[in-house]
């Protein structure tokens, strides 16, 4: 049971996603050379040592939330860091201060994907990262518990089911369109790393439960 959120378990986080991510940047890579320039593991790597490198001077979760947003997004490696950088400085729009509870865990995701849904017209099916981002916002809305981990978990298993779906689809977004059925059989890049940082969240907080 954890029911509340402190800045260094929010950084604890971000590092294990980190960690988890660093492991897995050939795999994300390769699945991105699928349909398109193979570039999607550095990429996400890159973004999320920004966001552990700018979370070491949070003191509060506002300002931490949108510095790492906007360090994000100054950097100028293509769509993965705009869009986890949108990602961020829309969970900065929904908190304050430096404790949360379920509830605001809730209400720091839901504006993350509301500010994510004006950086990108692509929905669940297109076979992008939305079909992890979405189900997962959506499942941890309702889930009403006052358990952080809870909450975390229903989001993390809907990343995973929605990023394993997308194995199963033809891309309908983008560049990645012009591949049609040449890119069933693969999982999406993003939807799999973007479901890999979920995961490693919740892995993160379940060290953390008392
Ligand atoms: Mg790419």
């Amino acid at each position: 049971m954890k029911k509340e959120l402190t800045i260094d378990d929010f950084k604890s986080m971000l590092e294990h996603a980190l960690k988890n991510i660093s492991e897995r940047v050939d795999e994300f890579s390769s699945l991105d050379a699928v349909i398109g320039d193979g570039d999607h593991g550095q990429a996400i790597y890159t973004a999320m040592l920004t966001a552990v490198n700018t979370a070491r001077q949070g003191v509060e979760f506002k300002s931490m939330l949108n510095d790492i947003g906007m360090n994000m997004m100054l950097q100028v490696s293509g769509s993965t860091s705009t869009l986890l950088g949108a990602f961020f400085l829309g969970m900065g729009d929904c908190v304050s201060g430096t404790r949360l509870d379920a509830a605001e865990v809730r209400g720091m995701f839901a504006g993350a994907l509301a500010n994510l849904q004006k950086q990108t017209q692509a929905k669940p099916g297109d076979k992008t990262l939305m079909d992890a981002v979405v189900p997962a916002v959506e499942a941890m809305q309702l889930c009403k518990s006052e358990d952080i981990v809870e909450v975390m978990q229903a989001g993390a298993d809907a990343a995973l089911a929605g990023a394993a779906a997308t194995t199963r689809m033809k891309a309908n977004y983008g560049r990645a369109r012009n591949y049609g059925e040449r890119s069933v059989g693969f999982a999406d890049s993003g939807a799999t790393s973007w479901s890999c940082i979920l995961q490693s969240f919740v892995e993160a907080l379940k060290t953390m439960a008392d």
